[in-house]
């Protein structure tokens, strides 16, 4: 279904980004991989999805924080495998604590990786999409944004700035038929949330966490031509978490 397309996925090399790559290398693209570095991890990534899928799959070392550092993956990206249709901003980091402690550097590197991280890139394929005149822009956000979750001012703030992000991008390019839709993820099974499942389990309705795949297939329909006029909206995946 994506054959030829290629997916630039940020902080695609473990949890939900690692997931969404190789449900989207499954289903045919080619895999761009954004990470803060080349690891171990990110190579045998890339090994399993070239040999599982047979498609192609590179990561490039990119701190999605740096303007620059986006700019110039895009072009390598583009470079290596011909086009970038498919662009999910995912990485993402917590720093949570109450606003009464909460440090001015901490408030800076959420809001800086979350929603400046996501500015960069989309600016970073801007052309390239109004170019190629199809696209697919898919954003994390989180149901942190929609619930205002205490202790998380500043990733809840970042997520907010991500979903009105998400509508712009939407507005923006929708004549040229680039759809920008947000996924807000409620309590997700990865390392970013270990250890909190107590904190969070029993206020599920469906009182379990959700997996990697549960957002990875979500994802790959956001990619996928079946939702070609759905833009500018954020769909909850929470098992029922923030239902209002
Ligand atoms: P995770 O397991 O902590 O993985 C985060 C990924 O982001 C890692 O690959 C990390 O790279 C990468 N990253 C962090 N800062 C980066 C930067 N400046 N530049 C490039 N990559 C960077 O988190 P996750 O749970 O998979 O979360 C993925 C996304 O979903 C995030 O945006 C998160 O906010 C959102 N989300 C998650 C949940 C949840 O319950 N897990 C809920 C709602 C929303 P390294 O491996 O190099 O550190």
């Amino acid at each position: 279904m994506l054959n030829g397309r290629t997916a630039l996925v940020t902080g695609g090399a473990r949890g939900i980004g690692a997931a969404i790559c190789k449900k989207l290398a499954s289903l045919g693209a080619d895999i761009a991989i954004a990470a803060l570095e080349r690891n171990e991890q990110s190579d045998a990534l890339e090994q399993e999805i070239m040999s599982q899928y047979g498609v192609r799959a590179k990561t490039y070392a990119c701190d999605v924080s740096d303007a620059d550092a986006c700019k110039e993956t895009v072009k390598q990206v583009l470079a290596d495998f011909g086009n970038v249709t498919i662009l999910v901003n995912n990485a993402g980091i917590t720093r949570d604590t109450l606003i009464l402690s909460m440090k001015e550097a901490d408030f800076d590197a959420v809001l800086n990786t979350n929603l400046k991280g996501t500015f960069n890139m989309t600016q970073a394929c801007y052309r390239t999409f109004m170019k190629q005149k199809y696209g697919k822009v898919i954003n994390l956000a989180s149901v942190s944004a929609l619930l205002g979750t205490a202790g998380q001012a500043n990733y809840a703030a970042s997520k907010a700035g991500v979903i009105a992000l998400t509508k712009v991008t939407a507005r923006e390019l929708a004549s040229r038929n680039v759809t920008c839709n947000a996924i807000a993820p409620g309590f997700i099974a990865t390392d970013m949330t270990k250890g909190l499942e107590d904190q969070y389990i029993g206020q599920i309705p469906m009182k379990r966490a959700g997996t990697p795949e549960d957002v990875a297939n979500l994802a790959a329909f956001l990619a996928s031509p079946e939702s070609d006029y759905l833009t500018g909206t954020v769909i909850r995946i929470d098992g029922g978490l923030a239902i209002s």
